[in-house]
């Protein structure tokens, strides 16, 4: 399965896309511009931040309407 890689955020947060679901809407670039932007591929990709914004990464994960966006905690 194609999916970008994972960015690793911190000891235990990693996001990513996965683009065999992504459908390119661009919801999530608009919500967290910092975090997401299209790529060449014309779906979502994903960029390092220092900081997470919580809020704006529910609010983008939330927003996919083919829940394209990944996220893993680990404890
Ligand atoms: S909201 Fe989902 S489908 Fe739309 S661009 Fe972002 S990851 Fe892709």
């Amino acid at each position: 399965m194609k999916s970008s890689k994972f960015y690793q955020f911190s000891k235990r947060k990693k996001v990513r896309i996965n683009k065999e679901k992504c459908i390119g809407c661009g919801n999530c670039t608009f919500i967290y511009p910092e975090m997401f932007y299209l790529d060449e591929d014309g779906k979502s990709a994903v960029k390092k931040v220092e900081k997470i914004n919580e809020q704006k990464l529910t609010a983008a994960k939330n927003s996919c309407p083919v829940e394209a966006i990944e996220i893993e905690d680990q404890f």
